[in-house]
């Protein structure tokens, strides 16, 4: 982008809309809205924060006029560079809009701002008795906007279905500024082209989503939790698939490797056993005899699977010990290697066994530690390269490994990413996963919807 497009007249413009002390360009404000969390990062030429729908909407008529990159961010936890800047603008981050506007206690849905924080949403709901599942790991600092743009997921996942499951409506504002609302709280809507669940998952790239109705659910009466400990990974991916054909209708399924023991036991010192080469954690939910009795099934299948020891926790304390473990892996691995690459690959969950083998020997192939961890119960592994990405050989060798376990998972029959989205680091795959006709559909539907190309523009395609 040229500095010009962001003219004195044009910041004068954006601060008489949002207001001068939101309106950032100073350096160190500008290195602050670079990076999300992947390890790579752009400066923008501006950050602008909106408070309202409206100024949005004024922004954007701006931004069209004058041909600026306008790249919306949440919370900046994306892990595929989508809220990066590469090609400067404006970075537009929603969290000033963070309010909780609605709770519809007789339709169970309720309504929010784009920048509320996800577990402050499910929190309110909580407090008046109600569920709202879509629990990705970074509940607590990313936002529902940002999880609505990437279609977020999380362990409940595998029962309780991804955020796109839930959102009912939404209000966002087009390329050139007009206001849309999408969707409604009526049950069944067949008019038209379904919008809302275009915008799912679309990552900024054909709207600003200002405003999110979700629906919610009744939680269930209890849960249990187990953790099965297997001394062999393979014989973890055939427990899994046993469990899940067991009748036990695990709530979350999710796998740790032997690195991701060892890493979260050397940062924690929980005692996990140091000695195996998987732990899987699984909850069971419903009412107390359904929770239980699931989780004696669970129990068992791993046992007959190759399972050395299964521990079922006896209070919620104990619950809540193992799920630490697991949630705490993700930022454990700094303490390994100084860079990672979280990948998101999914395969039918049949396959997965066939996916662990495959993973450890791309690890092999490329000399490459691969940790293996992910919610295993719905096929959606997250293989973390460690590296260094100041040796240049090295990240080499890690482009190679990420080029090798996205041709594994469409092998396998699955996809590049289950709930990260592309962003720019899977964009170069894309049609090896999707095939060239859909890929050119794709880019149509972005032409038509941002024909100057000004929101996040190079995120998906080129
Ligand atoms: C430790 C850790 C654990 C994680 N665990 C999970 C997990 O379990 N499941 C999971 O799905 N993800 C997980 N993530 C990834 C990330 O948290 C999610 O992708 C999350 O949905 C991003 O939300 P955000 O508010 O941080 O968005 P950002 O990172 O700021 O943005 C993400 C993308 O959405 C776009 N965007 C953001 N807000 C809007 C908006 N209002 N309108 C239009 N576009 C917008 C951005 O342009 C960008 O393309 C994890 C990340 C970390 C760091």
């Amino acid at each position: 982008m040229t500095e010009n497009k962001l003219s004195p007249a044009v910041i004068d413009e954006l601060e008489a809309i949002v207001g001068e002390q939101y309106v950032l360009n100073s350096p160190e404000d500008l290195v602050a809205y670079s990076y999300d969390s992947t390890f790579t990062s752009a400066r923008p030429n501006l950050v602008v924060l909106p408070g309202s729908t409206q100024e949005v909407s004024k922004v954007l008529e701006v931004a069209n006029r004058e041909l600026i990159p306008i790249v919306p961010r949440g919370m900046g936890t994306g892990l595929s560079a989508g809220s990066i800047p590469f090609g400067g603008g404006i970075v537009l981050p929603l969290t000033r809009m963070d309010r909780l506007l609605d709770i519809d206690l007789d339709n169970m849905m309720a309504t929010a701002e784009a920048g509320i924080i996800t577990s402050e949403l499910a929190d309110a709901l909580a407090r008046k008795g109600y569920f709202y599942p879509p629990d990705p790991s970074s509940d607590h600092y990313s936002t529902l906007g940002g999880n609505a743009a990437c279609n977020a997921g999380g362990a409940h996942c595998l029962k309780y279905g991804i955020t796109g499951h839930y959102v009912v409506a939404l209000e966002v504002v087009l390329a050139d500024g007009r206001i849309m609302r999408v969707g409604g709280k009526a049950t069944k809507n067949v008019t038209g082209y379904d919008l809302v669940h275009l915008l799912i998952g679309s990552e900024g790239t054909l709207a600003i989503i200002t405003e999110v109705t979700v629906r919610f659910i009744t939680p269930p009466e209890t849960e249990r939790t187990a953790e099965a400990i297997f001394p062999k990974l393979a014989d973890a991916g055939k427990a899994i698939n046993a469990v899940l054909s067991s009748g036990a209708k695990p709530s979350m399924l999710e796998i740790m490797d032997e690195t991701s023991i060892k890493s979260v036991e050397d940062y924690l010192h929980l005692g996990l056993p140091l000695d195996v080469e998987a732990i899987l954690v699984i909850q069971t939910d419903g009412d107390e005899a359904e929770a239980v009795r699931g989780i004696e099934i669970v129990a068992e299948v791993c046992r007959q699977n190759g399972a050395r020891d299964v521990r079922v926790a006896a209070t919620p304390e104990e619950s809540a010990e193992m799920w630490h473990a697991r949630h705490s892996i993700s930022g454990s691995l700094g303490r390994i290697r100084p860079n990672k690459l979280g990948e998101d690959i999914t395969v039918p969950h049949s396959v997965i066994p066939r996916l662990i083998t495959r993973i450890k020997e791309i690890s092999a192939r490329w000399n490459l530690p691969i940790v293996i961890f992910g919610h295993a119960g719905d096929g959606n592994l997250h293989p973390n390269i460690l590296f260094d990405k100041r040796d240049p050989e090295e990240y080499e060798r890690v482009e190679g490994a990420v080029g090798d376990l996205f041709r594994v998972a469409v092998e396998l029959g699955g996809s590049l990413s289950g709930e990260h989205g592309v962003g720019v680091l899977k964009r170069p795959y894309l049609e090896m996963a999707l095939g060239p006709v859909a890929v050119e559909m794709q880019k149509r539907i972005k032409q038509a919807w941002d024909p100057n190309n000004i929101l996040n523009p190079g995120k998906i395609f080129v």
